[in-house]
C-alpha cells in the first residue's frame, strides 16, 4: 500500500504531517512511502532528508493518487483548496488528517460521497492508551508556549522582575483563562520567563495543576459542580453562569498586563470570558491573546488572525500558533500520525476491525457514507445501524 505525505496548501500552514524521522517507521510497517516535493520545506525538512530516509519524492498529482494520504489539514480543516484535491483523490483512498468534522460535517459528507475513507485526528480519544496519537494535545501544548512569546513581544514591558543600576522593574502580571493543555503550558512558560502568573479554569480539578506550576489559582465563588464532562473536558454552562463569571473575573482581568484566553468547549462556540467593558478597564499597553478567536473568541473584539487595538489594549487572535513553531510541531504531529497508522495497520487497515476503539472513534467516512454518529447528527442524518466496510 502506498501512503503519501501531502504538502499543505492553507496559507500560513508551515507544518508537515510526517518528518523524515517518521518515514523509516512507516516503511517498517510495510508501507511504500511517497512525499510530495517540498512538503517539509516550510518546516525545515528538505526533499533530500526524506529521500535518505527511504521515501520517494513525487508530484502533487502522484501524491493524490496514493492509497492513503497523510496531511495536517484535509476536508473542513483545509479551506478552499480541498474541493479540488478531493476530486483528484482516488475513490476508496484513505485520508488521515485534521478534518474539522464537527464544524464541517457537510464537507465530510461530500468526501464520503466521493467514496473516501476519512480518519479525523481531532477525534482520537483522550485516553491514556491513545495519548501518543493525540494531536490536539501535542499541538495545543506548543500553542500555549507560543501564546506567551507572542504576548511578550507585543507588551511594552518585560515579563520578569529586574533589578538594575537604573532601577528595579516589577514583573508583569499574566492571567491565563482556561487551564487545559494549552493553558497549563502558557502558565509554565510565563513562569519560566519570570512573570507573576495566575490561572483560572471552570473545572475545579485544575486548581492543583495550576498551583503545582507555581502559579496562583484564581478562585471565584461560583457553583462549578458538574462543569466537567467525560474525558476531562469542560461542559457548556448556562448564560447566567457565564454572566456571573465575567462579573467576578472583571477585577482580575483589569489588574493583568497579559491575559491569555484558551477556554474551549468541544464542538461548540467558545464562551465569552472577557467583555469589551473588561478590556476598557485594562491598563493601556496591556495585551490579550485569544487562542479561542477561531471558535468565536473568549474575548469580545478579538478577530481571527488580526491585531485589534482598543483603548491602548492590544488584542491578538492567532488561529495557528503551532504553525509558527513548525519544525517542532511537525515532529510531534508526525510521531502522533505514525503511531496512529501503526495502530490502524495492526487493527487490519484499511479494513480496521469494528471493535477497535481508536479506529472507530476517528473514522468519519467509509464505503460512501458518513459513519461517525456525532458527525452524522451534525449533518442532520439519522444514526446508522452498521458501519459499511
Ligand atoms: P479544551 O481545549 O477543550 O479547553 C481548554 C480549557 O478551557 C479546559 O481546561 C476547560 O476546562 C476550560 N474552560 C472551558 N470553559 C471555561 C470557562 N467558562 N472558564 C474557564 N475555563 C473554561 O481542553 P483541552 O486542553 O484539550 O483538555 C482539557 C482536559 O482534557 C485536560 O486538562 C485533561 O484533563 C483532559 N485530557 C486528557 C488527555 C488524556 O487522558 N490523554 C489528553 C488531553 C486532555
Amino acid at each position: 500500500m502506498q501512503v503519501a505525505v501531502l504538502k499543505e496548501t492553507v496559507p500560513g500552514e508551515r507544518r508537515v504531517a510526517v518528518v523524515p524521522a517518521g518515514v523509516g517507521a512507516l516503511v517498517k510497517l510495510g508501507l511504500d512511502v511517497a512525499v510530495e516535493s517540498a512538503a517539509g520545506a516550510a518546516a525545515g525538512f528538505g526533499d533530500d532528508d526524506y529521500r535518505s530516509a527511504g521515501a520517494a519524492i513525487v508530484s502533487r498529482e502522484q501524491a493524490l493518487a496514493a492509497d492513503c494520504v497523510l496531511a495536517v489539514r484535509a476536508c473542513g480543516a483545509a479551506g478552499d483548496r480541498w474541493t479540488a484535491d478531493c476530486d483528484r483523490l482516488r475513490p476508496h483512498a484513505a485520508v488521515v488528517a485534521l478534518c474539522d468534522p464537527l464544524s464541517s460535517p457537510e464537507v465530510c459528507r461530500a468526501a464520503a460521497d466521493r467514496g473516501l475513507t476519512l480518519y479525523a485526528l481531532e477525534l482520537v480519544p483522550r485516553t491514556t492508551r491513545a495519548q501518543s496519537m493525540d494531536v490536539l494535545s501535542s499541538q495545543a501544548n506548543i500553542a500555549g508556549y507560543r501564546a506567551v512569546i507572542v504576548a511578550a513581544a507585543a507588551l511594552p514591558r518585560i515579563l520578569p522582575m529586574m533589578t538594575t543600576a537604573a532601577g528595579t522593574l516589577t514583573p508583569a502580571k499574566v492571567l491565563v483563562l482556561g487551564a487545559g493543555v494549552a493553558g497549563l503550558q502558557a502558565i509554565a512558560t510565563a513562569k519560566r520567563l519570570g512573570a507573576q502568573v495566575s490561572g483560572y479554569d471552570v473545572r475545579p480539578a485544575v486548581k492543583e495543576q495550576v498551583q503545582s506550576l507555581g502559579a496562583k489559582f484564581v478562585e471565584l465563588p461560583l457553583e462549578t459542580g458538574g462543569s466537567e464532562a467525560a474525558g476531562g473536558y469542560a461542559k457548556a454552562m448556562g448564560e447566567e453562569f457565564y454572566a456571573r463569571q465575567r462579573e467576578l473575573l472583571g477585577r482580575v482581568v483589569a489588574d493583568s498586563d497579559v491575559v491569555i484566553c484558551t477556554a474551549l468547549i468541544p464542538g461548540q462556540k467558545a464562551p465569552v470570558l472577557v467583555t469589551a467593558d473588561m478590556v476598557a478597564r485594562m491598563r493601556p499597553g496591556s495585551v490579550v491573546v485569544d487562542l479561542a478567536a477561531e471558535r468565536g473568541g473568549n474575548c469580545e473584539g478579538s478577530r481571527p488572525d488580526e491585531t485589534v487595538v482598543v483603548g491602548g489594549v492590544t488584542i491578538l487572535g492567532p488561529t495557528n500558533l503551532p504553525a509558527e513553531a513548525a519544525f517542532h510541531t511537525s515532529q510531534l504531529y508526525s510521531r502522533n500520525v505514525v503511531t496512529f497508522l501503526a495502530h490502524l495497520v495492526k487493527a487490519g487497515f484499511p479494513d480496521v476491525a469494528a471493535d477497535d476503539e481508536i479506529g472507530r472513534e476517528t473514522l468519519v467516512a467509509r464505503g460512501g457514507r458518513l459513519v461517525h454518529p456525532k458527525v452524522r447528527e451534525r449533518a442532520g442524518l439519522p444514526p446508522l445501524e452498521s458501519i459499511p466496510s
